[in-house]
């Protein structure tokens, strides 16, 4: 085993697939003391801007949530102590489910929500409990992980449609041979920052009889008037939508919900073994959230999501005239998206190794991300924006862009 095991890595090793883990010193924040063990660092901390996190509004280090933990745990103690259905579902989970109720309501009249440790479980215990035998779940091939896992571990017949080819998927679902149908999609695409065609997912559900689950892990918060998300932002509404949103991305602290019509909630409470065979979340963490909740919705939130979206324009703008050459002779490709995911494709593991070293030497810390989190051939850039930034923060990055660049020419 221990062999076998030995012969795996060195093969990452070799294919420049090796991923490693560094140490933050500091609160998650665009600079952070940062410590890595490996052939290439010596282990000292260093400073670096960070262009990688998902704390998108820059709330994961906000003072307000910072007190509210704080109190959360004066109210509620530290651990939940036992799972939902046992003893563990306190005052402070049941309040938040009714805040994110009030919040995305503008989904249909009978919305409820239901919350979970991570994103990751939410998404293994709806697909498990919706995907029974007698479902076939259509997933988007560029959906997240845990999609796609939640997909493999139901008992549903599962159809991957290539990304965002709805004339496929439509035929598909017209000559499907279950009773039920799920149409399973990322609502913002987590390595690619594009957004699903929800209207035209919507519709074709409603001819087909199917159900919509929308993943809006990176929509909620960001997207929509007061941060609703993409629904919210694309304007969709119906009891056929059933919409995951998690809360540790622009949310800036842990866990995910699901909401949707009351009778999906009732029955995930049931039968959702994600759900019910686990520790509930510790309450205070619940309680933080509902503080996040309304700083994202108030004007705190809104002018924080206006400064992210200047700072997304700027950063594109920018990259043309940094990296021009590189874009037309390497066939690189700032990807084509509007959201605070802006993904630069850079092909070759190697390549996208060697930028994120080079831009690392110069204190910016972009990581490079490589199969099998996307296709092979599209190793990229991940850069990620977060209010929290400054312009003169994207103006760093994209001069460190350019040299880095340089060093490729
Ligand atoms: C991050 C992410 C998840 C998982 O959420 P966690 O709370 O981190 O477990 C699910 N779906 C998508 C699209 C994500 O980006």
């Amino acid at each position: 085993m221990l062999r076998h095991l030995e012969q795996q890595l060195a093969e990452r090793d070799a294919q420049s697939l090796r991923r490693h883990r560094r140490i933050a010193e500091t609160a998650c924040a665009p600079r952070q003391t940062i410590t890595t063990y490996d052939s290439t660092h010596d282990g000292m901390p260093r400073e670096l801007l960070a262009f990688c996190s998902n704390d998108y509004l820059g709330l994961a280090n906000h003072p307000l949530l910072i007190e509210a933990l704080a109190e959360g745990a004066r109210l509620y103690g530290v651990g939940s102590g036992a799972s939902h259905l046992i003893s563990g579902h306190s005052r402070a989970h049941a309040s938040l489910e009714d805040d994110l109720a009030d919040m995305l309501s503008p989904h249909g009249p009978e919305l409820r929500a239901l919350t979970f440790c991570t994103g990751y479980m939410a998404n293994l215990a709806l697909l498990t409990a919706l995907g029974d035998a007698q479902t076939t779940i259509y997933s988007d091939l560029l959906n997240h992980a845990s999609l796609i896992d939640g997909a493999r571990l139901a008992k549903a017949t599962v159809y991957t449609y290539p990304h965002n080819d709805l004339a496929g998927l439509e035929r598909r679902i017209a000559a499907c041979s279950t009773l039920r149908k799920l149409i399973v999609t990322d609502g913002v695409f987590s390595m690619d920052g594009d957004l699903a065609h929800l209207p035209e997912l919507l519709a074709l559900a409603e001819r087909h009889d199917a159900y919509l689950v929308v993943d809006d892990a990176h929509g909620f918060g960001v997207l929509g008037a007061q941060g609703r998300g993409v629904l919210s932002h694309v304007g969709l509404r119906s009891e056929r939508l059933i919409c995951m949103g998690t809360l540790g991305k622009a949310a800036g602290v842990a866990g995910a919900f699901v909401a949707a019509h009351r009778t999906i909630i009732d029955w995930l409470v049931q039968s959702a073994r994600a759900y019910i065979y686990t520790t509930a979340q510790p309450p205070a963490v619940a309680h933080a959230v509902r503080a996040s909740l309304r700083l994202i919705r108030c004007d705190e939130g809104e002018q924080r999501r206006r400064h992210l979206a200047e700072l997304v324009t700027a950063f594109r703008r920018g990259v043309p005239e940094v990296l021009g050459d590189l874009l037309s002779t390497r066939g690189w490709q700032l990807a084509a998206s509007q959201t605070a995911i802006q993904p630069l494709i850079v092909g070759s593991s190697e390549d996208a190794l060697a930028m994120s070293a080079a831009l690392e030497s110069q204190g910016v810390w972009v990581p490079a991300i490589r199969p099998p989190t996307v296709p092979s051939g599209s190793a990229r850039l991940r850069i990620t924006l977060s209010a929290a930034h400054g312009l003169g923060d994207v103006e760093r990055l994209l001069s460190a862009l350019k040299s880095a660049g340089k060093d490729m020419e």
